[in-house]
């Protein structure tokens, strides 16, 4: 077991209450699947936050975009899959997967496999000799020799410059929304051309909204994967990866994170570009013959009017509306986890709000490691998506078990 070192001069406040071998940020797919993964590999390993909390305040009534298989959790354990759940829990839900149904077997996945975990938030994060101290939302510290974050996008919603000055009332980023029956009877523009925003369309339409969507690409691009792989059939595998994330052929690519990162960086931000560009699933369409998609066009600024918003588009026109809803997505920038001290970041070097990261998912501060979209960049568009959480556990796991360091004594 780790024992926190390098604590002379500091007062007996300051000592950790309790030391571990592993401490992980965040109690999301990733961070369960971390933890099931570290503990096989017999490190003391503890999780601290509230599980599912980030998906727990996505819109009532989503459905996943994910196929069947790419939503379960480290899915190479091959025991605590959405069938498992299925079959023991008695649930009934078809295909695509509802919010409602994936998050009770995200739960009874972590009931399952990790029941032990810790629902505090962690506060702070600072070196601490040769490991890491974590404060607590109850100012409890805790030592570790390494820490796991896996804190996930919460953060990080993007919110265009041409939005700045409107206030909340009339401009929310579609994170935002838990319940998007609120807007019914309103006038709504929905700015995105990706899964996000045009789910949030549909909701919105069918809750008695009208609805408009803004999109800058010059198209729609609606994911045809299930109607493709059926008439595919048993060839299906050559060309899409379980983990169904890109197209054709670039699905199996980037579902090889080990081989993604070896490939020279152009030919990786080619492949991330085509294996995420804003599209939305195929079984939307149906859903917004309904509302009016202008595409090709780019919102130049957005201002007050009163209780409402005026919206000035790039081809000249204008609307009124009573509301702007941002699917706009997510920007990685690990600055934004107020949890890490300056000097802990300032110790990770970063490309674009991204850590780099190395064998076993570690930044370029010892024993620190990031899970999730955060390590997008250094292993590829699939730590996006759940079906990342099996590779990254399995690497951060082999590499940590196997390192020295990782067990003091
Ligand atoms: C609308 C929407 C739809 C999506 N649909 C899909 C989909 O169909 N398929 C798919 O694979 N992915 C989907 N995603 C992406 C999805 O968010 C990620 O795949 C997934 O959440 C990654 O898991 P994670 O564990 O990295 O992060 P999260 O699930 O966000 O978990 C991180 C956890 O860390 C906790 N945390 C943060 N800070 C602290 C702290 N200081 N202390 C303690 N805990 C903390 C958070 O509360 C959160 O519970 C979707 C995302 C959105 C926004």
């Amino acid at each position: 077991m780790f024992s926190a070192r390098g604590d002379g001069g500091k007062s007996s406040s300051d000592l950790p209450s309790s030391t571990c071998d592993v401490a992980i940020v965040g109690a999301g797919p990733y961070g369960l699947a971390a933890a099931v993964h570290l503990r096989a590999a017999g490190l003391d390993t503890r999780v601290f936050g509230e599980p599912m909390s980030f998906w727990e305040g996505m819109p009532k009534g989503m459905l996943l975009r994910s196929a069947w298989d790419a939503c379960n959790i480290c899915f190479s354990s091959g025991e605590l899959t959405l069938d498992r759940y299925q079959a023991a829990s008695g649930a009934r839900f078809g295909r695509p997967v509802p919010l409602e149904a994936f998050v009770s077997y995200a739960r009874w996945f972590q009931r399952s496999a990790v029941p032990d975990v810790d629902q505090r938030r962690v506060m702070s994060i600072t070196q601490n000799g040769g490991g890491y101290r974590l404060v607590l939302e109850d100012a409890e510290t805790i030592g570790a020799a390494r820490v796991v974050v896996a804190a996930g996008i919460g953060c990080f919603p993007w919110r265009p410059r041409e939005f700045e000055d409107l206030p909340q009332k009339l401009a929310t980023h579609s994170s935002e929304h838990r319940d998007l029956s609120r807007f019914a009877g309103s006038n709504v523009l929905v700015v995105g051309g990706g899964q996000s925003a045009l789910e949030s369309a549909a909701l919105m339409h069918e809750s008695g909204a009208e609805v408009a969507v803004i999109a800058r690409a010059p198209r729609i691009i609606w994911l045809h994967g299930g109607a493709v792989q059926r008439k595919l059939g048993k060839a299906t595998p050559l060309l899409y990866a379980q983990t169904d994330v890109g197209p054709a052929g670039i699905s199996r690519l980037v579902a090889n994170p080990g081989l993604f990162c070896r490939l020279p960086r152009s030919t990786q931000s080619r492949l991330a570009h085509r294996a995420i560009r804003p599209a939305g699933a195929m079984w939307l369409v149906p859903r917004l013959a309904d509302v009016p998609i202008s595409t090709g066009r780019r919102v130049i600024r957005a201002v007050p009017a009163g209780e409402m918003v005026d919206v000035l588009l790039d081809d000249g026109s204008a609307r009124r509306v009573d509301h702007v809803v941002l699917g706009t997505g997510y920007r990685v920038d690990i600055a934004r986890y107020d949890f890490l001290s300056p000097e802990l970041l300032g110790g990770v070097r970063r490309v674009d709000g991204y850590p780099l990261l190395g064998r076993g998912f570690e930044s370029s501060m010892a024993g620190l490691h990031f899970l999730g979209a955060p390590a997008a960049w250094s292993f590829g568009p699939i730590m996006r998506f759940v079906s990342g959480s099996w590779f990254a556990a399995q690497a951060l796991a082999e590499a940590v078990g196997k390192s020295p360091a990782s067990l003091q004594s």
